[in-house]
């Protein structure tokens, strides 16, 4: 036994769960809220390119993917801080801001890794339940938060239930928060939105000081194994996230993919549009069924299927499904390859 002490922060941590993962091609893995869709054209042999310099150390910061992203957003470079996937960059700006003594606040459930980067920080985590049709109930996160306070994180689309934040739920939320409380929009499954009056995380940026926004490459853009995501804000709050940033933990290869994808703005509508179709479908279908699924604002669908969770998880593994539920709340289901889908139709059909 050792006798080395772990902070009691840390020791207390929940373990994330992964969504289960298949060998070879047995099984349709709509576990992860991956795309299933291979890496947009030119990505793999930029990948290849860029694993000749290996031997190298990559840029510390990956300067010349937040110069892309700012073109692309219509922001500066110095409102962007990249990190090796959205959940690290989430994580650093946490730290950035909270410690042991203050609180952080969320609706729950929630993004799992929230508790967990939350612990890392020493802070404590505050929650509130989700409100009606698996909607985040911001006036309940508004009314939780105190003078320890330092951090607010909104998911939208809410992973694992689905729906949007609408634009005034969000600015009543920020009219009633304090202006000095970070407020974080984890918008990781943004391009899937199609919701009219979902909030414009981007577009809030200029009016609320204290809104960092959070971006992933890992969901539409497809490249959730090469680890690459950002925070974007106002320049203060993200020298502060790349304070915490570790040095060179974006690869040259992660930094190269994300720099050719977002070239590729076309084909990714493309893609992003036939995900919301198949979405749209699976919506309506299970709603034939009988189910009352949330909203789908993601490239995942969600069955509140309490103390049958497991269960169903465990009839869709029999029928070759990979799904990711949540013991005695339900299942999330990704918009994934068409059959797998139709597959797990197929299941929740047997079920209601
Ligand atoms: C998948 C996901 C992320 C993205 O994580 P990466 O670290 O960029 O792969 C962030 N937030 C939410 C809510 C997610 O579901």
């Amino acid at each position: 036994m050792t006798k080395v002490p772990i902070r009691p922060s840390v020791a207390a941590l929940p373990a994330y769960q992964p969504g289960a993962r298949s060998s070879g091609r047995l099984f349709h893995k709509l576990s992860s809220n991956e795309s299933p869709y291979p890496p947009l054209p030119g990505v793999m042999a930029a990948v290849a390119d860029s694993a000749a310099d290996i031997n190298r150390y990559p840029s510390m910061m990956a300067d010349e993917l937040a110069g892309a992203i700012a073109r692309l957003h219509d922001l500066e470079p110095e409102q962007v801080a990249v990190g090796a996937g959205s959940v690290a960059v989430l994580g650093h700006l946490l730290a950035a801001v909270a410690g042991p003594g203050d609180r952080v606040a969320y609706p729950w459930r929630s993004f799992e890794a929230y508790p967990i980067l939350t612990g890392v920080t020493g802070a404590e985590a505050v929650t509130v339940p989700l409100g009606p049709g698996g909607r985040l109930d911001l006036p309940a996160l508004a009314g939780a938060l105190d003078e320890r306070t330092r951090a607010a994180v909104i998911c939208t689309p809410n992973n694992p239930t689905g729906p949007a934040v609408r634009q005034d739920e969000f600015d009543a939320f920020m009219a009633a928060a304090p202006d000095d409380l970070l407020v974080v929009l984890d918008e990781a499954y943004v391009e899937f939105v199609t919701d009219p009056e979902a909030v414009d995380g981007i577009g809030s940026l200029a009016k609320y000081p204290n809104l960092v926004v959070a971006r992933s490459f890992s969901k539409a853009y497809g490249l959730a194994g090469l680890r690459v995501g950002y925070a974007l804000g106002r320049p203060r709050l993200i020298s502060a996230v790349r304070a915490v940033t570790v040095p060179f933990s974006v690869s040259a290869m992660a930094e190269k993919a994300a720099i050719t994808s977002l070239q590729l703005q076309d084909e990714l509508r493309e893609r992003v549009a036939g995900l919301v179709e198949r979405r749209s479908f699976a919506f309506g279908a299970l709603q034939a069924q009988g189910w009352q699924p949330p909203e789908p604002q993601g490239n995942f669908v969600w069955l509140d299927l309490g103390a049958d969770a497991m269960p169903f998880a465990e009839a869709c593994r029999r029928a070759g499904v990979l799904v990711r539920p949540f013991p005695n709340e339900g299942v999330r289901v990704s918009i994934g390859e068409r059959a797998g889908v139709e597959q797990f139709l197929a299941t929740a059909s047997t079920w209601v």
